[in-house]
């Protein structure tokens, strides 16, 4: 099958033909319709974040599901279905207790040490991406990365469910909690933080304020449901939060992944508000906060994949949006064919975009 292989890192995805297996005990064998482009890969690209390699990258996509092992019980054929890369194993610490998102022991989700690989490329493992490996005409994963989803939902919008919706929206709902009436911030409005304005949106927020550079993504946000725009490159941002808000807001989202941009979005609390960092910070990356502002009861959070139990948050956001109360249309930007996908990565590197999607024939 073709399909968007790293095979040096920084360097660009070459469509390379990789053999998959037949899926084994709980794997389920997914035919690809609709790929999303998400920074994290891009982050693997540049050599930013290292991943054993050669990877398929790609962790946002929706497809058929064409085969299932002989122990799967949750899809099966010709069920259209959304991979997640929160798959979970069901058994550790962190599952018990209901944080899936957190699982100690995906492994247990692979194949062990010594099976043939899902992946290869003349023979040699090929790795898949975030459990998913989803730039490809097929996927192979452990039935706990998919959910089963309607089939009157169009696959480009559900493949963004599986990440970059469920990251966004859930930082709002599930990791913050968004209380009715209160005010937040949203740092940066790419496909992450229009998720989160909206998020905000579902939860009530009185004042959600959006933040970017691009006066364009600044329109977008207002489309999502952003109060109040503040252009960062006209000024000083924090300062204009604080003013908007009578002294800073109560959550402040910081969805871009650079240590200034966390400083800024802590410096827009209010006293005793807190900062969801969502945007994904190279290794290495150091934050400078000031010591006395944790007497002023601030707070700092991380945020991974928006503390989803995606399988029961999943089939919430179908029904929002097709009740018209999600958005997801808005958020497409481009449909690209596989072969571009270089291109839509560069599009992507210039902040041009919300979200590509690649869709295969
Ligand atoms: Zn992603
Ligand atoms: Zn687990």
């Amino acid at each position: 099958m073709r399909a968007a292989t790293l095979l040096r890192a920084p360097g660009p995805l070459e469509i390379c033909d990789i053999t998959i297996d037949d899926p084994r005990g709980r794997e389920v064998l997914v035919r690809t319709v609709a790929a999303g482009l998400c920074h994290s890969d891009y982050h693997v690209m540049e050599g930013r974040i290292a991943r054993p390699l050669p990877t398929v990258l790609g962790h946002e996509s929706a497809g058929v599901v064409e085969a299932v092992g002989p122990d799967v019980t949750s899809v099966k054929v010709g069920d259209h279905v959304v991979c997640c890369l929160s798959v979970f194993c069901g058994n550790c610490r962190r599952c018990l207790g209901g944080e899936t998102w957190l699982c100690d022991d995906k492994a247990a989700t692979a194949r062990p040490p010594g099976a043939p690989p899902r992946l290869s490329l003349d023979g040699r493992a090929v790795t898949p991406f975030s459990h998913v490996g989803g730039f490809a005409e097929y996927i192979l994963v452990h039935e706990n990365g998919t959910v089963a989803v309607p089939g009157s939902l169009p696959f480009d919008r559900a493949a963004l469910l599986g990440c970059g919706v469920i990251t966004g929206v859930g930082a709002a709902l599930n990791s913050a909690q968004v209380k009715p009436g209160s005010s937040a911030v949203i740092v940066g409005c790419g496909g992450i933080g229009l998720n989160a304005v909206q998020g905000c949106v579902l939860a009530g927020a009185a004042r959600i304020i959006a933040v970017d550079r691009v006066p364009a993504k600044l329109e977008l946000a207002r489309t999502f449901g952003a109060t109040h725009v503040v252009d960062a490159a006209g000024g000083d941002a924090v300062a204009a939060v604080k003013e908007l808000t009578g002294g800073g807001v109560d959550y402040a989202f910081e969805a871009i992944g650079t240590a200034a941009t966390v400083e800024a979005a802590f410096a827009m609390l209010r006293r005793g508000g807190t900062a969801y960092v969502i945007g994904v910070l190279p290794e290495g990356s150091r934050i400078r906060l000031d010591g006395l502002d944790f007497l002023a009861s601030k707070g700092i959070q991380g945020v991974y994949m928006g503390s989803n139990h995606f399988k029961l948050d999943l089939p919430t956001y179908v029904e929002w949006y097709l009740q018209g109360r999600l958005r997801l249309d808005e958020l497409i930007s481009a449909h690209l064919p596989l072969d571009a996908i270089n291109d839509g990565y560069a599009a992507l590197a210039r902040g041009e975009v919300a979200r590509s999607v690649i869709m295969f024939d």
